[in-house]
């Protein structure tokens, strides 16, 4: 049977396992530099984590979930994104009771059902964190800067940010009124989804790609209008940190953002390049929430985070031409000389493995040939070629294959020439 994989996954091997891990250490390195600790929640929840929390109006909950039913008849699913599944884990670790802020972060495959294209994948990585325990604008600050950081250090300069505020959740609801009103009024002129969307949410009307650029989205009533003076004044907080952090940014009224659980400070890093047909393609998003602990029987808990599409961050890196990999696969490469000679080729192998240097071997072939075609291949410096003589004599011919050098060393040479200190190989028959 011929198989294939799954639309919108992907095989990671040779140079994107290296692009992807690259990615991962990074992210990793600069959130630990935050003081962030890693949380791994599970690749399934029941489904009910992910409706309370991501919200019935969005559209991960109604059109793009993986649900389904274990033999138990429990809805589970599988994770679509991780907030939800971390606000959980809060909750049932009672991590709240902690003192101070909780900082986690994860880096872990999501699955969305999406109509696969460039940047938009089935199962893809999420790199996320969340800042859970206050509600402080140098905390959100703190966050976007942590995200343009990753970027930075990742050579992604090819980028731009897009902040908004919801307000709170009194601001909201006026403004959500308002916004019903306004688009009751219009709604003819929307697309299917925004109908739905009317009732469900209005504010996700905001984000339709269809309508974007329509009349009636352009003279819709923005949020700036319904702020209180608290919800202003903090969101100018945030926005004065951000530009002392000399980030590239731009508020965007209309930004809201597919989730439910939002409030106050959102945000969206987005790929900024006319030329590229990248242009656009959002890097990763965030926002503050406060709501989700509660949902899970937790206490009311101010929280922020963000989550950066890893697979995207390939793609612009690529790009870039960011990425450049060394072919090499090994240090050194042991060569024997006829078969008798392949045990003591393998056991000076090990010896140096042991001692952290990567060596490969034919497992194959005794022939010459093939041993050095392997030793080119892996772009190994050293050869260690071992025949009777060397056995025999307790040596080792070694060559280095850029300067072509040749030389027959005894074991503690050898030991020396790769830096090896400590206990010295001895070749047990
Ligand atoms: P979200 O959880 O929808 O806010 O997404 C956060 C980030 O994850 C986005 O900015 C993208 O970089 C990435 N992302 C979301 N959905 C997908 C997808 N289907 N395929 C690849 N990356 C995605």
């Amino acid at each position: 049977m011929k198989v294939k994989k799954l639309k919108g996954t992907c095989d990671f091997y040779g140079e994107t396992i290296k692009e992807y891990r690259y990615i991962e250490k990074i992210s990793r390195e600069v959130a630990e530099k935050f003081g962030f600790t890693e949380i791994q929640t599970p690749v399934f929840e029941l489904t009910d984590v992910f409706l309370r929390s991501v919200g019935e109006s969005s559209d991960i909950v109604n059109k793009e979930m993986y649900t389904f039913l274990d033999r138990s008849e429990n809805s589970l699913t599988l994770r679509p994104e991780g907030t939800a599944g971390v606000s959980r884990a809060y909750v049932e670790n009672k991590m709240y009771a902690n003192p101070g802020l909780t900082k986690l972060y994860y880096f872990e495959p999501m699955f969305r059902c999406e109509r696969p294209q460039l940047g938009r994948y089935r199962q893809f990585t999420q790199f996320g964190v969340e800042a859970l325990g206050a509600k402080s604008p140098y905390l959100d600050a703190d966050v976007i800067t942590l995200g343009a950081q990753i970027l930075k250090k990742l050579g992604l300069t090819k980028f731009k940010a897009v902040i908004n505020t919801l307000g709170s959740k009194e601001s909201r609801e006026v403004y959500q009124t308002n916004l019903k009103e306004y688009f009751t009024k219009n709604i003819d002129a929307m697309c299917d989804d925004c109908k739905e969307r009317l009732n469900k949410n209005p504010l996700r009307i905001l984000d339709c790609k269809v309508d974007r650029d329509s009349e009636v989205m352009k003279n819709a009533p923005t949020i700036e209008q319904f702020l209180s003076d608290e919800d202003k004044a903090y969101f100018d907080k945030v926005i004065e940190i951000v530009k002392s952090q000399d980030i590239n940014y731009s508020v965007d009224s209309k930004l809201v953002r597919g989730l439910d659980y939002y409030s106050h400070t959102v945000f969206e890093f987005v790929y900024d390049d006319p030329n590229s047909k990248l242009d656009g393609l959002t890097l990763f998003g965030g926002g503050r929430y406060s709501g989700l602990s509660s949902a899970f029987s937790g206490p009311e808990t101010d929280a922020i985070g963000l989550a950066i599409g890893v697979e995207r961050i390939m793609l612009a890196l690529r790009e870039l031409n960011v990425f450049n990999f060394s072919d090499k696969l090994c240090d050194v490469v042991c060569i024997n000389i006829g078969e008798s000679t392949k045990v003591h080729a393998i056991s000076i192998a090990n010896y140096l493995r042991s001692h952290d240097i990567s060596v490969d071997l034919d497992y194959v072939s005794n022939n010459l040939k093939p041993q050095f075609k392997l030793a080119d291949r892996t772009l190994a410096e050293n050869l260690i070629i071992i025949g009777e003589d060397e056995v025999n004599n307790n040596t080792f011919k070694v060559k280095n294959t850029i300067t072509k050098e040749e030389q027959i060393l005894n074991i503690e040479q050898l030991s020396s020439y790769f830096n090896i200190e400590g206990e010295k190989y001895a070749y047990k028959k």
